[in-house]
């Protein structure tokens, strides 16, 4: 093993705060039944070389885990390493002769009956790494934090119900209503928590139809005392969904049960939600989380590089802070990526690689983005067949989705102009030029362009992130 002056604690800690990081992709483009079912067993051993050795408890389960999971974990461990990180699995060894697949069929999580078994009888998904304690005030979550901390000690208690918390990628939203869930458990271990996100609601709601099981799956949320749900815009255009939730909404609110819900924007804003969810999405607090400042930047990449076991100098820290000043994700992901820089290359950490690290970091915004994911989310947001927006249709509506698709394609990714026009039915770059300029002139002009181009931007970023 090599050593590191630098990185106390570099060989415990390193493939532990690397995995950590691919969970939490993970976590979020699985169902909460497959993470928990495939993902939590998998124990991170260690790490050389950009690859990162884990162990799996079985042959059947790395099989398993290979023909399903495989495109996803290489893309998240590259995401996080770089391009030639890879992952290597080992099987447990006491069951290396285990051929039998002892798995079981995934269901809805149910609470069990049984009063005499200890409390918590079902999982509530929170991270427990997300608590207030490590959760840096600043003046952009000052109002959100404190009401936040006021529910915890009182949940369903205050007239902050709903709480509805609102802001940008990045920012905290899910570390501040996490901290609730779990400082709730903390506070009163009886009370039911859960959280997920609405896309996850979906899929289970969806799942429960196709499953006839939408009673259970209903009853199952009614009796929460604590619901909280993550990216509730998700929810936007899922009709029968937003029914469902609307029902289940209103019964926890009468029993006086606490709901927290976050969204890319405030309330009034979530064009294409039912009404009357708007209307009581307003009932309780609503309260925004806005971009960090310098202080606050810099205050969270201490704090961070304290929890990682690294240490780093105040000027670091500060060409850090002075460069990634929007996102507290990218501040994280930018340190994380200095560790693995310095301990791949045996370097130490120093202004110079700290800057190359930036750099990447404002590639990988645009690496991670694809022209394939941009026409998705447009032709969702518009509803229109992404078929349609390769072919010759001139239709009014089409042709808009199509000029957008290509105006973000070339802000948002580093494709030129041609490959752009392939990939929108073979079209000559200068049909792009000739979108990206009329977008670029009606968003001037046009409040309503400007409006979606903005939400837009806010979906491709979470997908991509
Ligand atoms: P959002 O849900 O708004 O997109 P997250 O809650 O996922 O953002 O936050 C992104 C990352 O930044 C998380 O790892 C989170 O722990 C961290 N983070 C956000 N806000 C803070 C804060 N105020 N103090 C410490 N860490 C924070
Ligand atoms: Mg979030």
């Amino acid at each position: 093993m090599k050593e590191f002056a630098l990185i106390d604690k570099k060989n415990l800690f390193e493939p532990t705060i690397i995995w950590r990081e691919c969970l939490r992709t993970i976590k979020e483009n699985v169902t909460l039944m497959t993470y928990n079912t495939w993902f939590t067993p998998i124990k991170p051993l260690e790490l050389e070389n950009s690859i990162l050795k884990v162990q799996l408890p079985s042959r059947f389960f790395w099989e398993w885990i290979d023909e399903h999971y495989n495109t996803l974990i290489s893309k998240t461990i590259q995401d996080v390493l770089g391009a030639e990180a890879k992952l290597a699995y080992v099987i447990s060894e006491e069951n290396e002769n285990d051929q039998v697949p002892k798995i079981e069929p995934v269901t809805l999580p149910v609470i069990s009956e049984d009063v005499n078994k200890p409390k918590q009888q079902f999982e509530s998904y929170l991270n427990s790494r997300y608590t207030f304690e490590s959760f840096i005030k600043g003046e952009g979550n000052q109002l959100a934090r404190a009401a936040a901390s006021a529910i915890s000690d009182n949940p369903g208690g205050t007239s902050f119900n709903p709480f509805f918390v609102y802001g940008g990628v990045g920012l905290g939203k899910t570390h501040l209503i996490q901290a609730i869930g779990n400082k709730i458990l903390q506070n009163f271990p009886d009370k039911k928590v859960i959280y997920l996100s609405a896309d996850i609601f979906t899929v289970e709601f969806v799942e429960s139809i196709q499953s006839n099981t939408v009673n259970e799956f209903s009853n199952f949320y009614r009796k929460m005392d604590v619901l909280i749900i993550d990216d509730i815009q998700f929810l936007i255009g899922k009709e029968k969904t937003q029914d469902h939730f609307f029902h289940i909404f209103n019964q926890l609110h009468q029993a006086r049960k606490q709901i927290i819900l976050t969204s890319d924007k405030p309330p009034k804003d979530l064009k294409g939600l039912d009404e009357r969810l708007i209307s009581r999405f307003q009932w309780g607090l609503t309260a925004d989380i806005q971009p960090p400042d310098l202080e606050t930047r810099i205050a969270i990449l201490k704090r961070k590089t304290g929890d990682y076991g690294m240490s780093v100098s105040n000027d670091i820290l500060e060409y850090i802070a002075n460069n990634i000043t929007s996102n507290i994700r990218e501040l994280e992901g930018c340190l994380i990526k200095l560790l693995a820089n310095a301990s791949l290359n045996s370097k130490e950490i120093n202004l110079e690689l700290a800057k190359k690290t930036v750099k990447e970091i404002a590639t990988d915004r645009k690496v991670n983005v694809s022209i394939e994911s941009i026409t998705k989310i447009v032709c969702n947001y518009f509803k229109i067949d992404e078929n349609k927006i390769r072919d010759k249709t001139r239709k009014k509506e089409v042709v808009l989705a199509r000029q957008i698709s290509m105006y973000l394609s070339k802000e948002l990714t580093k494709s030129s102009l041609k490959t752009i026009g392939l990939h929108f039915g073979g079209r000559d770059h200068s049909t792009v030029i000739h979108a990206c300029s009329a977008i670029e002139n009606d968003k001037e002009s046009d409040m309503l362009l400007k409006d979606t181009l903005e939400t837009l931007k806010n979906n491709i970023e979470i997908s991509c992130s």
